[in-house]
């Protein structure tokens, strides 16, 4: 296929990203900055390089085949790493580890083939996620057509920070899409993520070509009528990671699913609690992980805010 692009990992076994067991391919580059982001590696679509202190047992390799002269605290002198990746080639610990790769769509699509009886047992598939997917649209567009053509399912997870132009073709071959809807106020979700939401919410609206009229999605898809779930498009979950102390008020949790029921009233909606399993990755880059203030809701406040989205008249999805 000869397409190239920044992949942090392709994660096999994951039963939480979609129906059955499936293949998470994990796409580097994001329009946001998430302060809870669990994946800071994949910020950028460029190679990344990650030192795992509590791993290291101080052996030296990674300094002696440095052709920068780094040490091996490499989170001292990261400012003057090329990313060749030649340290965690000669660590005997796993203690450099590339965590961003330039892979070829080759080689991403023979990992994926390794698993086929899986999704095939278990109505499963692959699931495109990040990073934001949608940030590398050519190379999401040739892996997606190629699997779509492999006859597996596909799935995607994104931010809905998108150009609705370039990417809703390849949207169209999914069988699922979980989008966020992070905060609801505009304000507020420029001080968490860095981006104010006007254009999440209008690709969010925009998903109702989906799942209503087949002619529709046709006029969306590519040229050879590539379409999720046989012709009828993809299903729709929009999905809030429930930060305790950001995002888990009521009046947030009411106008969101209030937005989604309005526009897309076929789609369903996952909250999912908010998690530290991130933080290690934090230090691999040297970068720092210090939110306090940031709390895991219970299973019972996770509840009464599912109840909220079900008196709203919406759904609730659960992949967990
Ligand atoms: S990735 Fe290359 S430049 Fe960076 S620390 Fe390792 S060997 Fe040195
Ligand atoms: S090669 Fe690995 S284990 Fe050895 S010093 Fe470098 S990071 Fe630590």
């Amino acid at each position: 296929m000869g397409a190239k692009g920044y992949i942090m990992q392709v994660q096999p076994f994951s039963v939480n990203d979609g129906d059955g067991i499936r293949s998470t391919v994990f796409m580097a580059g994001c329009p946001l900055r998430c302060r809870w982001c669990s994946n800071p590696e994949g910020f950028t679509a460029t190679p990344v390089i990650g030192w795992y202190e509590r791993k290291c047992i101080g052996c030296g390799a990674c300094a002696e085949a440095c052709p920068q002269g780094i040490g091996i605290n490499l989170n001292a002198e990261r400012e003057r790493c090329i990313a060749c990746g030649k340290c965690a080639g000669v660590c005997p610990a796993d203690a450099r580890a590339r965590m961003v790769t330039l892979t070829d769509a080759d080689d991403v699509l023979k990992e994926i083939q390794k698993h086929r009886l899986f999704y095939s047992y278990s109505g499963g598939g692959i699931t495109f996620s990040g990073g934001e997917a949608t940030s590398q649209t050519e190379f999401l567009d040739c892996m997606s057509r190629e699997i779509y053509d492999m006859g597996y399912s596909m799935d995607i997870e994104t931010c809905g920070m998108f150009d609705w132009n370039r990417v809703s073709h390849i949207l169209a071959r999914m069988d699922l899409i979980f989008m966020d809807l992070k905060i609801f106020d505009s304000e507020k979700h420029k001080e968490y993520t860095g981006v104010s939401n006007e254009r999440i919410l209008e690709n969010i609206a925009n998903l109702a070509v989906f799942g209503q009229q087949d002619t529709d999605i046709f006029e969306i898809a590519d040229a050879e009528g590539r379409t999720g779930n046989d012709g009828h498009g993809p299903e729709i979950v929009i999905r809030i990671p429930v930060i305790g102390g950001v995002n888990d008020d009521d009046e947030n949790i009411r106008a969101s699913a209030e937005y989604v029921h309005r526009h897309l009233p076929h789609a369903r909606m996952e909250l999912l609690p908010y998690h530290r399993y991130g933080q290690i990755k934090y230090e691999a880059l040297g970068m720092p992980y210090d939110h306090p203030e940031f709390r895991t809701p219970d299973k019972a406040e996770m509840e009464r805010l599912r109840d909220i989205v079900r008196s709203e008249g919406v759904e609730i999805a659960d992949f967990r």
